[in-house]
């Protein structure tokens, strides 16, 4: 598989450290509101590349940690902890907020079809693997205390900009004016590992360490919580883009400077979904949720193909129409497939079934081009095989697409035979309902010339009945 490599800027050819297994490692959601759909965006992408690294045959393990402290309102350390920011706001404690939004961020990835990581870990039950690595970042020469915090001190490398495409002016976008600057840093581009004199003394998470009675910067804990899992080597790291610049940078600053060699291979970024407005952010306020999209009549696997629809490398532009459209080329795609019949009496054909993965497997080793892999998925209707091939590849394709796309279809044909009664007049169906009650009660009496009599007067008028275990059934010949 070739996937675009944010630190090499190449489509790399894929091949993780230990032959047959993968290390894969998700900065999980700030957990002080909703996850937005721009969010569940990065989080779709993100479970479609593990799902087809398990299906080509890898062993992944997946960890992703739950960010309940240290996330400050700027990404560049300035501002209020988001968590209680959030918890202000609802009148909770943070880690009511925390529960809160954590179970919510869960019950929004079930709706999508998007697999719990491996390993989920919440930063705050990692304090003592965090204090950890401040004390070696500290002894080795890498961080210094300055006005009662810990910084990291990014003079102290080789190379900080790892991905290239950011400069110090980065670090001011999202900082609002009214936002001292941090006269401790010694650098600009330094960044807090432990803060102990916060300008907002009501910080309610605070822990003992040797640094101080304190707490966390957001850093860190990504760090931390990938060595505790998965060791000193990752193959791959995940995160929406705006996580590149300055989250991942100093990720990768603190695990290298820790550790004393290359941390992670391969750096996968999903592009932002915007509005007509820009990129969707919680701390705007205003964002779309899948219980909005669910209100609002769309089931969230729409959402789901919405995404698919186009490369994680490219923004998305979101609209009600563009989803309506996403819409009714899925309410098209299961129609189809509701009317393939599963014959158990024909044979599989390989030979359909190697045609069929090679489309869809081609699309997806470029770079993950799930548009194609959709494409392929189409194809598969169109492949000169039985139906019962053809469900087999539909099933195989959406163990990674995730579009509950055989489901749907069964229970689309289920409405449709219900549609088919509902088309017979309902006085006809209440006098064969009658007859075939007159039928059971001669039977029961053992009048079985009677019983015998209603069969034929029904067949006669082109009602066939069926005994079944559960009762009996009619069939109206047409
Ligand atoms: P957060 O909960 O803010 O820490 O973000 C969770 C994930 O969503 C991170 O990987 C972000 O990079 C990603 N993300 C944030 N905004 C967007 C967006 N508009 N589109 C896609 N991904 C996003
Ligand atoms: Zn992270």
């Amino acid at each position: 598989m070739r996937l675009y490599n944010s630190l090499t800027r190449e489509k790399d050819l894929f091949i993780p450290r230990v032959e047959g297994k993968v290390s894969m490692y998700t900065c999980g959601p700030t957990v002080y509101h909703f996850a937005h759909i721009g969010n569940l965006r990065s989080y779709i992408m993100e479970d479609i590349l593990e799902k087809y690294l398990r299906y080509i045959g890898y062993d992944v393990t997946r960890v992703m940690n739950i960010t309940d402290v240290g996330h400050l309102t700027s990404d560049a350390d300035t501002g209020e902890d988001k968590m209680l920011k959030g918890a202000k706001r609802e009148h909770k404690t943070v880690m009511e907020i925390a529960d809160f939004y954590t179970k919510a961020f869960f019950a929004d990835c079930k709706k999508l079809n998007i697999k719990t990581p491996d390993v989920v870990e919440p930063a705050t039950a990692c304090i003592p693997e965090f204090i950890e690595m401040i004390k070696t970042l500290l002894e080795k020469g890498f961080a210094y205390e300055a006005g009662g915090n810990i910084y990291f001190d990014t003079s102290k490398l080789d190379k900080y900009y790892v991905f290239n495409d950011f400069t110090e002016d980065d670090l001011d976008v999202g900082v609002r004016e009214t936002v001292e600057a941090d006269n401790n840093k010694r650098n600009k581009a330094d960044f807090v590992l432990w803060f102990t004199k916060s300008k907002f003394d009501d910080q309610e998470l605070k822990w003992d360490s040797p640094f101080g009675l304190g707490y966390p910067g957001w850093h860190i804990e990504c760090s931390c919580i990938a060595k505790k899992h998965l060791g000193e080597y990752l193959d791959l790291h995940c995160g929406g883009i705006d996580n590149a610049f300055p989250h991942h940078t100093n990720e990768i600053a603190q695990s290298e400077s820790t550790f004393g060699h290359e941390w992670c291979k391969y750096w996968f970024h999903v592009h932002h979904l915007n509005t007509a407005g820009g990129k969707m952010s919680k701390s705007k306020g205003e964002f779309l949720t899948v219980s909005l999209l669910e209100e609002r009549g769309f089931d969230p696997v729409v959402y789901r193909m919405f995404c698919l629809g186009s490369h994680y490398r490219k923004n998305l532009v979101f609209s009600w129409e563009n989803l309506e459209n996403a819409k009714v080329a899925y309410n098209k795609l299961v129609a189809k497939i509701a009317q393939l019949k599963e014959d158990p009496e024909s044979k599989i054909s390989s030979a359909a079934l190697e045609e069929g993965r090679l489309k869809f497997k081609n699309a997806l080793d470029n770079d993950l081009n799930t548009s194609l892999a959709v494409t392929a998925l189409y194809d598969v209707l169109k492949l000169d095989t039985n139906d019962r091939t053809k469900l087999q590849l539909i099933a195989e394709f959406d163990t990674v697409l995730g579009l509950d796309l055989i489901a749907h279809a069964k229970a689309l044909g289920a409405d449709d035979k219900s549609e088919e009664n509902s088309d017979i007049d309902p006085e006809l169906v209440s006098y064969i309902k009658e007859r075939i009650a007159a039928r059971a009660a001669a039977k029961k009496a053992k009048n079985f010339a009677e019983a015998d009599a209603i069969r034929a007067e029904l067949l006669e008028k082109g009602i066939t009945l069926v005994d079944k275990r559960e009762g009996t059934e009619f069939i109206i010949n047409k």
